[in-house]
């Protein structure tokens, strides 16, 4: 993730390879909804354009990368058991429930669940941890842990793929190999747990539902799994919005939830974790029907609350992932990654970082990119709720700064490629699926790479932030 591979020295070289890594795109499926075309999030099929991307691979040392392989188990399993403690997830949450009113109507539902006992037998975890390398130390620190929608499993291969492609056809002139491309399955590793999930439910007749978003302009990227689903395990799924699931889904007696007539094994949510995935009390019942039924939910109400930011903060604290995992080693090597992770109860830090503004990040209880506070907006924004005082605070926690070392890549957007400064963050794909006592799988499988101008501070792929980029090995 520091340096980037040297790029073509002849401009006009690296635009040649371009045009051709954007004609492949459009070739393989690496493509996304165009914003120029109204109706590219909704009619498939139109107004596609080629995923952004990194021309050529981020260079990352091998060791980091079996670090962050190491780590997916782990995490995985680390979500599982935060899961089951149902009063550590209120509780830890109890101040920003107040404050927040996304979280609180989450932690509602989960109250809720707690209150009849549900138990969900059968769970699914498709998460991502995301890491930088931080230059000053020379280390591999987590930025976060997705438990919802993790995005990308079924782009993320692709580029790995035309990384490889191009390095085969320019390697000798780059002085690259492409077996250095680590292989990448997320598409079809995602696929094959939904598919688990779907087996162990047992119902021949029954399918997955995509929970999506009404307009969806990354939607190639779900059909992906979609084609994997039907392709490779013969399972049909079906996608609907929050919206619909109110408008046609119902329990029956015995749990099963029906939607539209059909019985749904398995709930996969490439929506729901944002507020505005929720704009009437519609999408909130619908949310609550689909906990309260016998589906897989991937994810379900407290894996999602798990992956919330002061979750993150809070297993951070000494002796807390003690509390839910045995192996000092499997511990040792979570905390290795940690970077230093506060709660807005703490006056001195609060003081630090005004202070020094330019050393933390302030991250409110979001999802999505484009969330985060930096620099001089942070020193006035902790100023502000601090004078304010109450329990405002309690929206937010704060980050140490990490600092990856920037190098020079080309970036294409749109057909057009730019030299510039970047850094990269590095995302670990993991499925998690058990079965009652039994652990069926606990896997990495696969990775994604996104890489954005140094000067950015924020990282979404979506969001307009980052470009896709796979890795290179050193
Ligand atoms: P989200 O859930 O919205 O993706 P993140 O915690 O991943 O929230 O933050 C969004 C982006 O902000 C990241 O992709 C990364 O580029 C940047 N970022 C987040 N935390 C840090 C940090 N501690 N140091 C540097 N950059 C960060
Ligand atoms: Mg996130
Ligand atoms: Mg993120």
């Amino acid at each position: 993730m520091s340096a980037a591979v040297p790029p073509p020295a002849d401009p006009a070289a690296a635009g040649e390879m371009a045009r051709e890594a954007a004609a492949w795109c459009a070739l393989h499926g690496l493509v996304v909804g165009d914003r120029a075309d109204p109706r590219s999030g909704t009619v498939p099929g139109v107004g596609l354009v080629h995923a952004p991307f990194s021309l050529l691979p981020a260079h990352l040392p091998e060791t980091f990368w079996k670090q962050a392989c190491e780590l997916a188990p782990i995490f995985n399993e680390l979500v599982d058991r935060v899961s089951l403690d149902g009063n550590f997830l209120q509780d830890s949450l109890s101040k920003t429930r107040q404050v927040d009113d996304f979280t609180s109507r989450l932690l509602e539902i989960h109250r809720k669940m707690m209150e009849i006992n549900k138990e969900e037998n059968i769970r699914l975890g498709l998460h991502r941890s995301d890491y930088m390398l931080d230059s000053e130390t020379s280390s591999l620190l987590q930025i976060e842990l997705n438990t919802i929608s993790t995005s990308f499993p079924g782009l993320g291969p692709l580029v790995s793929e035309l990384h490889r492609t191009l390095i085969n056809q320019y390697g000798r002139v780059l002085s690259l190999e492409p077996k250095r491309v680590p292989g990448n399955a997320a598409s079809s590793k995602f696929a094959e747990a939904l598919a688990r999930a779907w087996t162990e439910f047992d119902v021949d007749s029954a399918i997955v539902m995509m929970i999506v978003q009404p307009e969806e302009r990354n939607m190639y990227d779900q059909y992906w799994i979609t084609k994997y689903l039907k392709e490779s395990h013969g399972i049909t799924t079906i996608r609907k919005t929050l919206t619909q699931v109110e408008a046609e889904g119902h329990v029956l007696p015995d749990g099963t939830l029906l939607v539209d007539g059909k019985k749904v094994a398995v709930v996969y949510y490439r929506a729901g974790y944002t507020p505005n995935d929720y704009p009437s009390e519609a999408e909130w019942s619908a949310r609550l029907l689909i906990e309260q039924s016998s589906s897989v939910k991937c994810p379900s109400i407290s894996y999602q609350l798990v992956g919330t930011k002061r979750i993150q903060q809070e297993l951070a604290n000494p002796n807390v992932l003690e509390r839910f995992l045995e192996n000092k080693e499997d511990i040792a090597k979570l905390r290795k990654c940690f970077a230093g992770l506060w709660s807005l109860d703490d006056e001195e830090i609060i003081k630090t970082a005004i202070e020094k503004p330019e050393l933390f990040v302030l991250k409110p209880q979001r999802e999505g990119g484009g969330n985060n506070i930096y620099g001089l907006d942070l020193r006035e924004t902790l100023t502000r709720l601090q004078k304010e005082g109450g329990d405002a605070l309690a929206a937010y926690i704060l980050m140490q700064r990490i600092f990856p070392k920037a190098s020079l890549a080309y970036l294409v957007r749109g057909g057009i490629c730019h030299e510039g400064l970047v850094i990269s963050e590095l995302g670990i794909y993991g499925s998690y699926l058990r079965s009652k006592d039994k652990v069926i799988t606990n896997d990495q499988c696969g990775y994604l790479m996104r890489t954005k101008v140094s000067s950015s501070d924020e990282g979404g792929v979506a969001a307009g932030f980052a470009v896709l980029d796979s890795l290179y090995l050193t």
